[in-house]
């Protein structure tokens, strides 16, 4: 590793035969990730209905903010005054921050619907003014004020945020993009990088809370030539991480085969990290592709509506799911907790889905709070099997317990 990033460390420990898994250490100066993990989207400084002590005592060992929300509420500079991220949530370990690009360009073209990494739950009225050289000129969703984000106002937010891991600026480019409007994009996200790394070293790679490490992100939408441009062009500049980003397709099946063309062609000596992707099958398959940390709002956002995370949720009679909706009325009367074995509050208490159900009927919080740390635990279990699983050299059969057939 260069010098730009002497605090920081990246190493892998075992390898999986039959696929490209690997188990590593990602040290930061706020401790070291077991990869491959797991991030808990913290979207605006907060975990939904969980403390930042209740997430690691749950196992979590990193967790995300995302630049956009807090440029916007409270604001980055108020967040600085405040001692930083680390000090304003309670999180004492590594964390990262996104560039605020994905939740601008998602929100900003509107019609994300048949994203597979769509931004549903703020879709809709376009926000984005206008994408330039300079950067990108959007409206707050909060006030209305127009605001610019430019590749070193990103990294100069994410400075003062204070996370260990930071992101370039890059433009998402929606599935409905020509490809010829992908592949200019692209080449200004190359430019964006560069001016992302003068802007890196020029802040010395410091935040409010100490250095800071850069990733790079790949981008390419779902073009193969454009994604092979994209790996070699990180490959070749001075970033300490790379993130699978921009369009990943409009279907797993598509985001499954972009993951498994690019993650291939990043450097290994690097960890790569997967943006916006976090169901139990697509962790697999990621996995399976060398991918180290994934990230999404999946198990906090559907703990809020009842969902709860469960294992093989075919064999409890859902199509197609990684959850059961607890509103539902089939568990009025389920005298079985969420699941057998689980250590985490609401099974190791033994309430049962019945009283689940009650809860999220009659309002109670309560009933968020248990699911949100039954989501958390199940998605730590999850990444512990996973780390287990490359270190036995079974990933593939291990995959398989989970009801995930990786492909050869
Ligand atoms: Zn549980």
């Amino acid at each position: 590793m260069s010098g730009r990033y002497a605090a920081f460390s990246w190493r892998v420990i075992a390898r999986d035969a039959a696929t490209r898994a690997r188990l590593g250490l990602l040290a930061t100066p706020h401790g070291v990730v077991e990869t491959p993990n797991f991030i808990l989207c913290a979207t605006r400084g907060a975990l939904k209905a969980a403390t930042m002590a209740e997430a690691r005592a749950l196992g979590a060992q990193i967790v995300l903010a995302n630049t956009y929300h807090l440029m916007l509420a409270p604001g980055a500079e108020r967040v600085a005054r405040l001692g930083g991220l680390h000090r304003m949530t309670g999180w004492q370990g590594p964390m990262l921050t996104d560039s605020g690009g994905f939740q601008i360009f998602s929100m900003g073209h509107g019609g994300v619907a048949a994203e597979v990494k769509g931004n549903r739950a703020q879709a809709g009225e376009a926000t984005l003014i206008r994408i330039e050289e300079r950067g990108a000129t959007f409206r707050s969703y909060i006030d209305g004020s127009v605001q610019e984000l430019t590749p070193e106002r990103s990294l100069a937010i994410q400075a003062a945020l204070g996370a260990d891991l930071v992101v370039v600026l890059d433009e998402c480019t929606p599935y409905h993009a020509e490809r010829d409007y992908v592949a200019r994009a692209l080449e200004r996200t190359f430019r964006w990088s560069r001016r992302s790394l003068a802007a890196f070293d020029a802040a010395g790679g410091m935040g409010t809370e100490g250095p800071q490490a850069l990733y790079g992100i790949a981008g390419g939408h779902v073009h193969e030539d454009l994604r092979r441009a994209a790996a070699d062009f990180v490959n070749g500049e001075d970033f300490f991480g790379h993130a699978i980003g921009d369009s990943l397709g409009a279907t797993r099946e598509q985001m499954h085969a972009v993951v498994a063309f690019q993650a291939p062609l990043l450097r290994e000596d690097r960890p790569i990290h997967l943006l916006g992707i976090g169901q139990v099958a697509d962790i697999w398959h990621g996995v399976a592709q060398g991918v180290d940390t994934f990230d999404c709002v999946h198990p906090t956002r559907i703990a809020r509506h009842g969902g709860a995370l469960v294992r093989n949720v075919e064999d409890e009679g859902v199509d197609g799911r990684d959850h059961l909706n607890l509103r539902n009325a089939r568990f009025r009367d389920d005298a079985r907790v969420l699941e057998e074995g689980c250590d985490c509050p609401a099974c190791a208490g033994g309430y049962a889905r019945a009283y689940l159900h009650h809860l999220l009927k009659t309002g109670e919080l309560l009933g968020l709070w248990l699911i949100t740390q039954h989501n958390i635990r199940f998605m730590m279990r999850l990444m512990a099997e996973v780390r287990a699983a490359i270190a036995a050299g079974r990933v593939r059969e291990a995959a398989a317990e989970w009801g995930v057939r990786l492909s050869a």
